[in-house]
C-alpha cells in the first residue's frame, strides 16, 4: 500500500472511532440523541466513502467514484445538519437535498467524461460550500447568544477547512496535472490532500466536542445560579451583581438600592395550608415581584421566604415606590389568593463610595427587622450609611 492509501485507511479507522464516540455521547453523556446520530452518521459516511475510494480498480466506478464521493459529501452535510439542530438554527433540508442531487448529476457526468479534474471540482466545491455556510450560520447564532468566544472557536476552523477545499478545487482546475491521479494513487498532492482530510476530520470533531462541552458548562453555570423552586436568582448569583453595582457607584456615582423582603408569619401559612401550598405561595410571590420590578432589577431568593431585590440606578424615591407597590400587590392578591400573605420590606440606598456591599445588605436587613418589630406588612427605610464624608456626587 502506498502512502496516500495508508493515510486514507487510517482516516477511515479514525472516523469509525469518532462515530463510536458520538454514539456513546448520545447514549450516556446527555447529547441530544438526534444530533449524536447525525454526527456519528457523518463519521460513518466519511469512513465508508474513503473505504470505497480505496477499492478503486477492484470495484466498479459506480461505487468507488459515484457512491464514494456522494458519501463524503453526505458526511459534511450531516455535520452541518447536526450543528443546525444542536444550535437550533433553521434546518436547511431543501438546500441539502439540492446540493446532493446536483452533485449526483455532476458525478454521473464525470462517470462518462472521466476527467480527473472534474472529480476534484465536483466534490471539493460542494464541501467547501457546506463548510463555509456552516461556519457562517453557527457564528451568527452563537454571537446572537452572546457566546462570542465559542462563535470564533467554532466558526474559524470550519471556515478554514472550507477555504482549504475551495483552494483544492481551484488548484485542481488550474493545474490539472496535480489532480491527474485519482485520490488513492500515490502523488505528493494526493498524500497532502489525504493528510488534510485526516487533520480536517480531527479538527471538525474536536470543534463539535468543544461546542457540546461549552454548552454543557453554560447550562450548568446558569443552573447553579438559579433557585429550583421559584426560578429566581439564588444567593450565589448576588455577590457578582453587587460587586458590579458597587463598581458603578464608585466610578460613575450611580446610586443603587437594596430591598430585603420577608413573608410575614410564613410558618403559620405552612401550618394552616400545608407545605405544598407554602411552596405555591412562594412561586406566586416570585411572580408578583417579577411583575412589580423592572427588567434591569435583580430578584434573588436568599433562602426560605426571604428575598433580596437589587435595583441598579435607583434612588430613594424609586426604591420606596417599588417597596410600597410590592407590599400592596401582595396584600391585594390576598383577597383572591388561596393563601393570604403579606410581606415586610427593608429598603437601603447605597450612595456612599466608602460603604462595602455587605454593609448595604446589613442595613436593609436591619430595616426589615424594624418593619417586623413595628407590626409587619410595611416598608421601612434603613438608616443612612455610617460611612461619612464620602458621599458620591
Ligand atoms: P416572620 O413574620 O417573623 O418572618 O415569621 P415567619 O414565620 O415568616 O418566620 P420564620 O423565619 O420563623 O419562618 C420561616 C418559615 O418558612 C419556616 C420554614 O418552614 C418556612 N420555609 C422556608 N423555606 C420554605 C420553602 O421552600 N417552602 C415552604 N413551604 N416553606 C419554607
Ligand atoms: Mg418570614
Ligand atoms: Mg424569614
Amino acid at each position: 500500500m502506498n502512502d496516500t492509501a495508508t493515510v486514507l485507511l487510517l482516516i477511515a479507522l479514525q472516523q469509525g472511532l469518532f462515530a463510536l464516540g458520538w454514539w456513546v455521547t448520545g447514549r450516556w453523556l446527555g447529547l441530544t440523541r438526534l444530533v449524536a446520530l447525525q454526527w456519528a452518521g457523518a463519521a460513518l459516511a466519511f469512513a465508508a466513502g474513503l473505504g470505497l475510494i480505496l477499492q478503486r480498480g477492484a470495484l466498479p466506478p459506480v461505487l468507488t467514484w459515484f457512491a464514494a464521493n456522494l458519501l463524503v459529501l453526505l458526511a459534511f452535510v450531516l455535520i452541518r445538519r447536526g450543528v443546525q439542530v444542536f444550535l437550533r438554527i433553521r434546518v436547511t433540508d431543501v438546500e441539502h437535498a439540492a446540493l446532493l442531487a446536483l452533485d449526483g448529476v455532476l458525478l454521473t457526468i464525470g462517470l462518462y467524461a472521466e476527467h480527473p479534474t472534474w472529480a476534484v471540482i465536483c466534490i471539493s466545491i460542494p464541501i467547501a460550500w457546506t463548510l463555509l455556510r456552516a461556519a457562517f450560520e453557527s457564528h451568527r447564532r452563537l454571537v446572537a447568544d452572546d457566546a462570542i468566544a465559542a462563535a470564533r472557536t467554532v466558526a474559524a476552523p470550519l471556515a478554514l477547512l472550507g477555504i482549504t477545499f475551495a483552494a483544492r478545487a481551484v488548484l485542481g482546475a488550474w493545474v490539472p496535472e496535480l489532480a491527474a491521479r485519482p485520490l488513492h494513487e500515490p502523488s505528493g498532492f494526493n498524500t497532502g490532500i489525504a493528510m488534510a482530510f485526516m487533520m480536517g476530520g480531527l479538527v471538525i470533531n474536536m470543534v463539535l466536542a468543544l461546542l457540546v462541552v461549552a454548552r454543557m458548562v453554560r447550562r450548568l453555570r446558569q443552573r447553579s445560579l438559579r433557585d429550583a423552586l421559584t426560578g429566581l436568582l439564588n444567593r450565589r448569583a448576588l455577590a457578582p451583581l453587587l460587586r458590579r453595582e458597587v463598581g458603578r457607584l464608585r466610578r460613575y456615582g450611580e446610586t443603587f438600592a437594596v430591598l430585603m423582603v420577608d413573608v410575614d408569619h410564613f410558618k403559620r401559612i405552612n401550618d394552616s395550608f400545608g407545605h405544598a401550598a407554602g411552596d405555591a405561595a412562594l412561586v406566586e410571590l416570585a411572580r408578583l415581584m417579577r411583575e412589580a420590578a423592572r427588567d434591569v432589577d435583580h430578584i434573588v431568593r436568599m433562602g426560605g421566604e426571604e428575598f433580596c431585590l437589587l435595583l441598579p440606578h435607583t434612588d430613594l424615591e424609586g426604591a420606596l415606590r417599588l417597596g410600597t407597590r410590592l407590599r400592596e400587590v401582595v396584600r391585594n392578591a390576598d383577597e383572591s389568593a388561596r393563601v393570604p400573605m403579606t410581606v415586610s420590606v427593608g429598603v437601603a440606598i447605597a450612595q456612599s463610595i466608602a460603604e462595602p456591599a455587605h454593609a448595604v445588605i446589613a442595613r436593609a436587613d436591619a430595616a426589615l427587622y424594624r418593619a417586623k418589630a413595628a407590626g409587619r406588612d410595611r416598608v421601612v427605610l434603613a438608616e443612612p450609611s455610617a460611612a461619612s464624608g464620602l458621599q458620591a456626587a
